[in-house]
């Protein structure tokens, strides 16, 4: 799994800092503390940095955060066999199942991720993504093994009726797999949760999906480091953040190699085949549901088509580093990101 590092919440857990300058016979700047947790869900390390008035408050919507992400696993694992979404896909090609609304709202989005990528991002991907098993068993599958799945691996075939709040996948054997964007929308959710138990500000960070939310105390933007896709703990760039989810879908994380080849975990829908056009992608949106949906689709389509589409989408930047490692900058960050020095990454591509 991608890992966007935040390596400066190191500093700030359990401080208690103050804001503004207390000057006497002006109201005094009220106090706030960052605390910063981590627990491990959905099959990841999940942090949690909540900015908060006291103690309490900070530890209330921390515990309030990590609640909701449990809560959605429970809905959304394919590796829970209870889970809303395990029984969407033992029912294919039998019975449409009845659904929570959140679990209707994340297979709609990736919908519309599908329809926005050209078919780069597709739910109806689980099949393929079984025969491949990247990290567990290390076992390319056949051609013909693939050929047979492919009909499966159709995302016309995945009807959500939103009236009726129930989905119904036509086929037998279909799965759908939200693992391409399911955490950026527990990011979202589990921000909304926190604000309502009372932070001012915060960061909730599944790995490499990440969703900020106000400012650190002292009023400064949350720094994020960017992965390196080729050098490992090495950061390839500096973003701030504020009020914004950042995500990234890379190959170095999950993956093998066999003789020089690297197999990992981003399918190509149409060859149900590792996608090749790049090393990394990550993507900023207001929304973690739009980055995380959108990291993996535009993966798959490549550094032209996926840069082109960012560009069309207002309040989304991408940063792409193509298959020979080129780095490409949407317009919107070319003076927002920081690279760690002069002679790194940043040279070729942009
Ligand atoms: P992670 O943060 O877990 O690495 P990504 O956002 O990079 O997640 O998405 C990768 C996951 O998405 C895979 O593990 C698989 O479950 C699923 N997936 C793989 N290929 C596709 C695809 N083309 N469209 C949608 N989901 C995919
Ligand atoms: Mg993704």
């Amino acid at each position: 799994m991608p890992m966007i590092r935040t390596v400066v919440f190191s500093c700030c857990l359990f401080l208690v800092l103050v804001m503004g300058s207390g000057c006497a016979g002006l109201t005094p700047a009220l106090p706030v503390v960052a605390v910063k947790r981590a627990q491990m869900h959905m099959g990841t390390l999940v942090s949690i940095t909540a900015v908060a008035s006291t103690h309490e408050d900070a530890n209330k919507a921390i515990n309030a955060g990590f609640m909701e992400i449990k809560r959605l696993e429970q809905l959304l694992s394919t590796w829970i066999s209870e889970s809303e979404l395990s029984h969407v896909n033992v029912s294919a090609g039998v019975v449409s199942v009845h659904v929570s609304i959140e679990t209707l709202t994340v297979v709609q989005r990736a919908i519309q991720a599908a329809e926005m990528t050209g078919g780069g991002f597709n739910i109806a991907i689980g099949p393929a993504v079984d025969a491949w098993r990247v990290t567990e068993s290390q076992r390319i599958p056949t051609d013909s093994e693939l050929e047979a799945l492919r009909p499966l691996v159709n995302l016309q075939a995945v009807h959500v009726d939103v009236l009726n709040q129930t989905i119904y996948l036509e086929k037998i054997g279909m799965q759908i797999d939200v693992g391409g964007i399911g955490k950026g929308y527990a990011a979202d959710l589990a921000v909304t949760v926190m604000k309502k138990a009372g932070a001012v500000a915060g960061v909730v960070a599944l790995s490499g999906d990440i969703k900020t939310f106000g400012r650190l105390p002292g009023g400064k933007l949350f720094p994020v480091g960017i992965q390196h896709p080729r050098q490992d703990r090495a950061v390839l760039a500096w973003i701030d953040l504020q009020d914004e989810a950042i995500s990234t879908a890379g190959d170095y994380e999950r993956f093998f190699e066999r003789d020089g080849v690297r197999y990992h975990h981003i399918l190509d829908p149409r060859t149900l085949q590792p996608a090749r056009s790049c090393q990394s992608v990550t993507v900023i949106a207001k929304e973690g549901v739009w980055a995380d949906g959108l990291d993996t689709g535009i993966f798959v389509m490549g550094p032209e088509r996926g840069m082109e589409l960012v560009e069309q989408l207002p309040d989304v930047e991408a940063i792409i580093v193509d298959h020979d490692g080129r780095v490409f900058l949407s317009s919107g960050l070319q003076t927002r990101v920081r690279f760690p020095s002069d002679s790194d990454a940043k040279g070729q591509g942009q």
